[in-house]
């Protein structure tokens, strides 16, 4: 029997993670499960019902029955709270901010951890977030650690919010960018760290196609030998 494919890949803010892991996955013919949007939706749902995000107890407890699900369309991944789609409402700065800091807490990673698990097991998948490589899929085909310089994530994030017409300066988006590495890469459980044996790859001066390109190398070269 064929193995499962599973492809890992961690990284910090802006590194430009889900486009680049969208294609990839494209390319290979798999789905692409963004984990990032499962703490995002666990962060919308506190801020909408007004539990303080600084408190753990309430946090797992909200985590506990938020009923997060995923699905995969022709336009990518739509992520549902009780059935809801919340696609749409979880990329602001705000719900950036809340995931980053529910995702702090251990009974919350645990029980993301186990969704992401059982969704990987299912079907071949490329799983992007902070601890895919070192705790959701420490087996995976191929680990990838993918990076960029902090303020070229910041130019990367900026440009895509001015197209979208939002004001926010560089300096500001450059400032929240950091802001969220040092809580992800600071916190005690599952810090955002790249796994001994993930590759690293970074990006700094590589094109979007370029990218795809090195990450698809990889995925060739653990599959083939
Ligand atoms: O990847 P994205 O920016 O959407 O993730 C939002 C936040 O969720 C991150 O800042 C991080 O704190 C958290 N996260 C995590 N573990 C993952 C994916 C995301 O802690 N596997």
């Amino acid at each position: 029997m064929r193995m499962r494919l599973n492809i890992a890949i961690d990284g910090p803010v802006g590194a430009g993670k889900s486009s680049v892991s969208d294609e990839t996955a494209r390319r290979l013919g798999i789905l692409h499960l963004d984990t990032g949007a499962m703490y995002r939706a666990l962060g919308l749902t506190a801020l909408r019902k007004h539990v303080d995000v600084q408190d753990e107890h309430a946090i797992t407890d909200l985590c506990r029955n938020l009923g997060v699900s995923v699905s995969h369309e022709a336009d990518g991944q739509h992520t549902f709270v009780q059935g809801e789609d919340v696609t749409g409402l979880i990329r602001t700065p705000e719900v950036s901010m809340a995931a980053s800091t529910v995702s702090r807490y251990a009974e919350v990673r645990k029980e993301m951890v186990r969704i992401q698990q059982k969704l990987a097991a299912e079907t071949d998948m490329l799983v992007d977030g902070r601890d895919i490589c070192t705790t959701v899929l420490p087996n995976a085909t191929a680990k990838i650690y993918l990076t960029a310089s902090a303020e070229e994530r910041a130019r990367r994030r900026w440009l895509e919010m001015q197209e979208k017409g939002e004001k926010d300066t560089f300096e500001e988006v450059l400032s929240e960018l950091k802001k969220r590495d040092e809580q992800d890469m600071n916190r005690a459980v599952e810090p955002l760290r790249k796994a001994e044996d993930a590759v690293l790859v970074d990006s700094t001066h590589l094109s979007f196609e370029e990218t795809v390109q090195e990450i698809l190398r990889i995925v060739e070269e653990k599959r083939h030998g």
